[in-house]
Parts: C-alpha cells; sequence; structure tokens
C-alpha cells in the first residue's frame, strides 16, 4: 500500500517512509493511496483475541511494507510489558444508556497514549527498515496530553531525539508536572508564549521551512513528528474502534452486523478520523457523532460546510479540545471529495485568510458520516454531577462534553443505535474541574491533595503515574516567544 499527500505532490511513499517523514514536503498529510476492506467475518474472528492481536491484524492491512513478525514486536512493545494497567487495554463500560470506551489505562492516563506508545515502534522499525542513518528529531506542539504521551513514547529510543514545544498557562498543572518532570536522556521541554495554535503553527513552518532543514541536515538530523497528523500517528487508533466492537459482540450487546455509534471528544480531529477510517474500512458504525467545547469550530464546519478560524479563542476546562485549526480535517477532505488540488485550494485559503467554505456536494457527503454539536463549561460540568449521580462513575471532563453531546444527538435525532462514548482521559487528569463539578469543596487544597480527594469518591484508583510525580524533579524550564521556537530547535540540537 502506497502513501501520497493531501496537497497532490507526486511522491509515493511506503508506510514506513510517509512514517519517519511525517508531514509532506508540499506541507499536505500522508494518505493511503486506497483503504482496506474488510467483512463480518474477519470482525468476528477479533472477539477471542488479545487486545495485541487484534492490533496486529488491523495494523498489517495498512502497514504492508512491514513484516508480520515486525509490527507483532512493535505491539507487544506497546502495549504489553506492564505499561497500560488493565487486561483489556481499552476496555468498554456499560452504563446501561451509554457504553464508555475507556483510552486512558496507558502509563499517562490520556487516550494519547494508544497511539504514541505505538508510534516509536513503528518508528525506529522504519530507520531500521530504510537504512535510514541521520538521526530524527521529532518536533511536537500539544495542547497537554500529547506532550507527556510522546515524551514517554520517545524517551531513551534510539536514533531517535523529541523536543516538545506547549502553550505557557495553556495546559492543566498535572500535565505541566507531567512533562517539566520528564526523564529520558533525548528530551527537551519548552514553553512557548502563546496559545496552542501559535505553537502548532510554529512547528508547521519550521517543518516547511527548506533552508531550515538544510542546516539540519549537515548536524545529520531529520525533523518528524508525533502529532496526529503522522500517518503513525492515526493508524493505531482505528483498532480501537474495531476492538470495541469486537467487545460488544463478546458481550452480547450487539447482533453481528448490528450499526453502531461513536461520539468522540474531538480537537485536531485524529481520534474521529480514526473512527471515519474504520467504517469506511467495513465496521458497522452508523454515525460518528463530533463533539466539541466552546470553541466550537469544527461543529459550524461539519453543519454549515463553512470553516472558520477567524473567532475568539477560549480556554475551557477541556484544554485538549482548545483547537481552532483541525489538522486532521484535512486528511477527511480529501477522502470524501478525492480531489487534491481541490484540497490544497482550501489548505491555501485557511492559511491566508483563516476561513474557506466547501461546496454542497461535500457538504452533503460529510453529513451522512458526521454529526456534530458542542457544550459550554456549565454543561459538561453539570453532566459529570449527573452521570455520577445516576451510575457512581466519573467522568473526566472531554468524555462529559461527549457523554452530553451524545444525549442531544439521541434528543434530536431519536437515533436509538447502540452509542460508544469515547472517553479520553483519566478523570483524576483534570482533578479539579471534575471536583469542581462534583461540588466537593477544594478551596487551599495542592494537585495532589485533589487526587486523593478524588478518590475518596471515584472507585477507580490513582493512575500509578499521577501518583508518583509528587516525588519527581522538575528538569525542564525553558521558555521562549512563539517566534523563536526554531532557535530553540537550534539550541537543542547543539547540545
Ligand atoms: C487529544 C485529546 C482530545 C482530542 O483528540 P483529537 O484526536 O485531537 O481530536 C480529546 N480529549 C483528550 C483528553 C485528549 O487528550
Amino acid at each position: 500500500m502506497n502513501y501520497s499527500s493531501t496537497r497532490g505532490e507526486n511522491v509515493k511513499l511506503t508506510s514506513a517512509e510517509a512514517i519517519i517523514k511525517g508531514l509532506a514536503t508540499d506541507g499536505g498529510l500522508f494518505v493511503p493511496d486506497s483503504l482496506p476492506q474488510v467483512d463480518q467475518s474477519f470482525i468476528e474472528d477479533l472477539l477471542p483475541l488479545s487486545y495485541e492481536e487484534r492490533a496486529a491484524k488491523v495494523l498489517g492491512l495498512f502497514l504492508t511494507d512491514y513484516t508480520a513478525e515486525e509490527i507483532k514486536t512493535c505491539v507487544n512493545n506497546a502495549y504489553g510489558q506492564g505499561k497500560f494497567d488493565c487486561e483489556d487495554r481499552a476496555p468498554v463500560t456499560d452504563l446501561g444508556t451509554m457504553q464508555v470506551l475507556e483510552l486512558w489505562h496507558g502509563p499517562t492516563s490520556a487516550f494519547k497514549d494508544m497511539a504514541l506508545q505505538l508510534l516509536p515502534q513503528l518508528m525506529s522499525t522504519a530507520l531500521k527498515k530504510t537504512g535510514e542513518k541521520s538521526d530524527v528529531l521529532i518536533l511536537v506542539a500539544t495542547s497537554g496530553d500529547t506532550g507527556k504521551a510522546a515524551l514517554e513514547g520517545f524517551k531513551d529510543v534510539d536514533q531517535i531525539s523529541i523536543m516538545v514545544f506547549y502553550p505557557e498557562g495553556g495546559v492543566s498543572q498535572i500535565q505541566q508536572l507531567q512533562m517539566l518532570t520528564q526523564e529520558g536522556s533525548n528530551v527537551n521541554v519548552t514553553a512557548v508564549q502563546g496559545n496552542f495554535d501559535d505553537a502548532q503553527s510554529g512547528v508547521k513552518v519550521i517543518f516547511s521551512d527548506k533552508a531550515f532543514g538544510e542546516e539540519l541536515a549537515k548536524a545529520n538530523v531529520k525533523l518528524s513528528s508525533a502529532n496526529s497528523i503522522n500517518w503513525g500517528r492515526l493508524v493505531p487508533q482505528i483498532v480501537y474502534y474495531f476492538s470495541a466492537y469486537a467487545d460488544l459482540r463478546k458481550a452480547g450487546t450487539i447482533a453481528s452486523g448490528e450499526e453502531v455509534n461513536f461520539t468522540v471528544p474531538t480537537g485536531n480531529f485524529g481520534n474521529i478520523l480514526a473512527g471515519f477510517y474504520a467504517k469506511q474500512m467495513g465496521l458497522p458504525v452508523h454515525k460518528l457523532v463530533c463533539a466539541s467545547n466552546a470553541n466550537n469550530v469544527l461543529t459550524d464546519f461539519l453543519q454549515t460546510g463553512c470553516y472558520d478560524r477567524n473567532r475568539d479563542f477560549y480556554k475551557t476546562i477541556t484544554p485538549s479540545m482548545d483547537i481552532l485549526i483541525s489538522s486532521n480535517l484535512e486528511r477527511l477532505l480529501y477522502h470524501v471529495t478525492g480531489n487534491k488540488e481541490q484540497v490544497a485550494g482550501w489548505m491555501a485559503e485557511l492559511a491566508k485568510k483563516g476561513s474557506y467554505e466547501v461546496d454542497k456536494d461535500t457538504r452533503g457527503k460529510i453529513k451522512e458520516f458526521f454529526w456534530a454539536d458542542f457544550v459550554d463549561d456549565n454543561a459538561t460540568k453539570a453532566c459529570i454531577r449527573q452521570v455520577y449521580e445516576q451510575h457512581k462513575y466519573v467522568l473526566d471532563t472531554h468524555t462529559a462534553v461527549a457523554y452530553q453531546v451524545a444525549k442531544n444527538y439521541r434528543h434530536a435525532t431519536h437515533d436509538e443505535h447502540v452509542m460508544v462514548v469515547v472517553s479520553t482521559a483519566s478523570p483524576y487528569k483534570f482533578n479539579g474541574s471534575v471536583l469542581e463539578a462534583l461540588q466537593v469543596e477544594t478551596a487551599g487544597l495542592d494537585e495532589f491533595d485533589l487526587l486523593d480527594k478524588l478518590q475518596e469518591v471515584n472507585e477507580q484508583p490513582i493512575p500509578a503515574g499521577l501518583a508518583a510525580l509528587k516525588t519527581k524533579e522538575v528538569r525542564h524550564q525553558d521558555v521562549c516567544a512563539k517566534d523563536k521556537m526554531a532557535d530553540a530547535v537550534l539550541k537543542f540540537v547543539a547540545k
């Protein structure tokens, strides 16, 4: 299977090459030339398998240049070795009216681990396979969860180093501590004086700066990306849609071939796009519901066909969704239109004036697959409280956005398909907002008191990685202006 850019540049790469490269030279994203198709027996065969075995089967359809043995090793290194605190890796919890797919049992307690434990394995295998002699520097812009998950996945991986930029003051205290205490000899963490979009745009500028790339090449360094623009980030995420479906089949919740819905708390459109791929491959999915917070640029787009980032940016209690440019939408536009020239045109408009509008046909096709809504912080908190009162189950804020939007969807459409709410973080990761939602008094408590406080009302234990932060030393203190990120990279490379 070959991969090429969404913007039409005339190159064909293997998956290993696309994973090393991250972003195409023309600024586009790598996409597979065709999508593999599965039938019902492929899905039924997944039922008795472990998560690792399911992953190997799904990944094998896309990573056709990797041997079965290579994929198996990558998958076991990523999800085995005691890194996940749950035997099922990504279990589905039945709350009666909703099924909750928990994607936060990995080392950093957020769904990013599902992809970022595997990406470094795929990338270091790719370096060996392709005989690449340069060192690879991973540049990451993070709204919080990606940074820590990428650092944890890439730390001390041979031939690869990693630099993470996060918006100063734009991530939760726990997220910040997780990053600033990161160990490993090949890592750097730098705060950017700006918001997430500034950090992400800064990284994109660095990637597309040819002269800068040549300067790095002199130091034998090539850039790559661990953001969800990297194909190696996206492909692992397709697996858990299949795995969740197999678990629902196994539990007898659905019949063979029965369609289900997924509601996904969305930021960069990576998670929900993986659901789109699963559906296109033949997984019985009826609707993908895109849940946003007050930064509702995607809600507007999916409803009207007009993408407009020229609007106020809000800091919400769901910081991992505080995004106005959802990079992976570009991949969707390509798959829906099949027209790279047109995609390149829209992306040029987005870069130039911050907006674009798709044609009626494209808008119609997108609406067949997606439904969208958003909720504000108050509705998010009310949802956390309500679900706790009904089920004694504690949702994190991001998951609560999805849960509430899933309810809104049902109310608006009367669609009674089984609904899977995709849960993207442990509530402990956003304990301040969660406790506030539960109306627990938190005055005067520090981050670690808050963990303990939440433990008092939550049956789930505090994740080991979060509990351990208390005694870890802060190792990173770099700060840079948003137009000085390239200089920061050179400084790290020169070290
Ligand atoms: C990253 C993240 C999201 C958004 O996922 P995208 O793939 O960027 O749409 C939602 N919730 C949490 C907790 C996250 O870390």
